[in-house]
């Protein structure tokens, strides 16, 4: 069977919902449906959610949160309107609004996004309705129990053929509602998927997947039709978003591949991400290529070559010591170099170089700021010869200075380092070499 998820934007409106069930009705198989709250309709709209969490911190303020209430409350009876259901919707937003006004906390209020969209989902469908509060399941500290909701949720999803479960949301065990982090849905269906154990989780947008780059810097960059989870992720590191990093594990432990697919152009195949790599058609030497700015390089170095453990773990304990955390870590024999966040460093940048100073005379520290993250991500680059060389290359050719480059341990990519202010020419210089 295959889990299907729906993002906002593809539960917007009626005819959203029309489309969603025309997807789900295509493909018997798609029995265990996640749908998120509301999204926008158009480029100003609100999403559901965000009027949700406004209502609360209106209460919270000592102002009427009705106005804003009532908003939702109208976004939800247009989609019930529209596609003539005849449930008792007055009745479920009522509750809520009393809930709220009783001073019901910032996750229930948000929460209620996908729970209500869910029951006019389930009712639209003739679907049995789940509330994910059951089966999701949070600890006492709001931690996400990952083991007791698989145990529980799979033995719940054996009663149900066809079922509907809000994303988002769980609860912890004194029953309060707890929500995952923004765009969260997205883990919901992934957890859903390793407790039915799915054949295929399809995560359904507004995009057809991934594409090989990003738009707005290259010119109509091509898709990705597969890419394994590894490869995504590290995109993901470097700035591509498409999926909620969480949203990744459990299918990826549970060896269940991810289709994100776009709801308005259901025939096309979209991305499909994948536990190990498949043999790319269009075989390209790397899957992707990401770039982000806003990175400082802290360049820690000692006068002499010096192997032993001390030195590399004097630096990693320096920067721990003030809470600093590394994105990547290239490094040579006699040279640690840290690649931070450059807003985290301006925090603690006194505390870390009195640290290094700690560490003794024979360390300097070098800081080079502006640099931007540019990560060429793809199994392919290992069984091409030359890959740094072309990449020297053609950056050269262009003009622009490379600070650093590494391929990774891994050999699953190449970073490489340039001023911020070259970076959107140096990732159109080497996708054209490469792509
Ligand atoms: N509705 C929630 C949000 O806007 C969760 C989701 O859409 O996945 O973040």
């Amino acid at each position: 069977m295959i889990v299907a998820k729906f993002g906002g934007s593809s539960l917007a409106s009626g005819s959203q919902f029309q489309k969603v069930r025309d997807i789900i009705l295509a493909d018997s198989r798609r029995t265990l449906i996640v749908p998120s709250a509301p999204g926008k309709r158009f480029h100003d709209d609100d999403k559901v959610t965000d009027l949700l969490y406004r209502c609360h911190s209106e209460q919270g303020d000592g102002q009427s949160f009705q106005a804003t209430f009532q908003r939702i409350r109208q976004r939800y009876f247009d989609i019930a309107m529209e596609l003539n259901l005849s449930l008792n919707l007055e009745a479920y937003l009522d509750e809520i609004n009393k809930n709220i006004a009783s001073g019901a906390s910032a996750d229930y209020c948000a929460s209620r996004g996908e729970y209500l969209n869910g029951l006019l989902l389930a009712d639209y469908l003739g679907f049995a309705f789940l509330d994910a509060a059951e089966v999701i399941l949070f600890d006492e500290k709001g931690v996400f129990d990952a083991e007791k909701t698989n145990a529980i949720l799979s033995k719940r999803l054996e009663q149900h053929e066809n079922v509907v479960i809000p994303g988002f949301y769980g609860s912890t065990p004194d029953g309060e509602i707890r929500v995952f982090s923004r765009g969260g849905s997205d883990i919901t269906g992934a957890i859903v998927a390793r407790a039915a154990r799915a054949e295929l989780y399809e995560n359904w947008t507004d995009v057809s997947g991934f594409l090989m780059a990003d738009p707005r810097i290259v010119n109509n960059p091509k898709p990705i039709s597969h890419i394994t989870y590894h490869e995504m992720h590290e995109l993901c590191c470097a700035g591509a978003t498409v999926l909620h990093e969480d949203g990744v594990y459990p299918v990826n432990r549970a060896g269940i591949p991810t289709n994100i697919r776009n709801t308005n152009l259901p025939k096309h195949p979209g991305t499909t991400i994948t536990c190990t790599a498949v043999q790319r058609e269009d075989f390209a030497i790397f899957a992707g290529i990401a770039g982000k700015k806003g990175f400082t390089l802290l360049v820690v170095e000692k006068e002499q070559a010096d192997r032993t453990l001390a030195f590399v773990q004097g630096v990693l304990q320096a920067a721990k010591n003030c809470g600093l955390v590394f994105q990547y870590l290239p490094s040579g024999i006699n040279c640690v170099c840290l690649m931070v966040d450059t807003h985290q460093l301006s925090i603690v940048e006194g505390l870390f170089q009195e640290e290094i100073q700690k560490l003794g005379i024979a360390y300097s520290l070098n800081i080079q700021r502006q640099i931007a993250g540019i990560v060429l991500v793809g199994y392919g680059i290992i069984h091409n010869r030359a890959t740094v060389n072309r990449i020297y290359k053609i950056l050269k050719e262009q003009g622009i200075g490379v600070v650093m480059i590494n391929q990774g341990s891994g050999e699953l990519s190449t970073w490489v380092g340039v001023l911020e202010n070259e970076m959107e020419a140096a990732i159109r210089a080497i996708y054209e070499e490469f792509v």
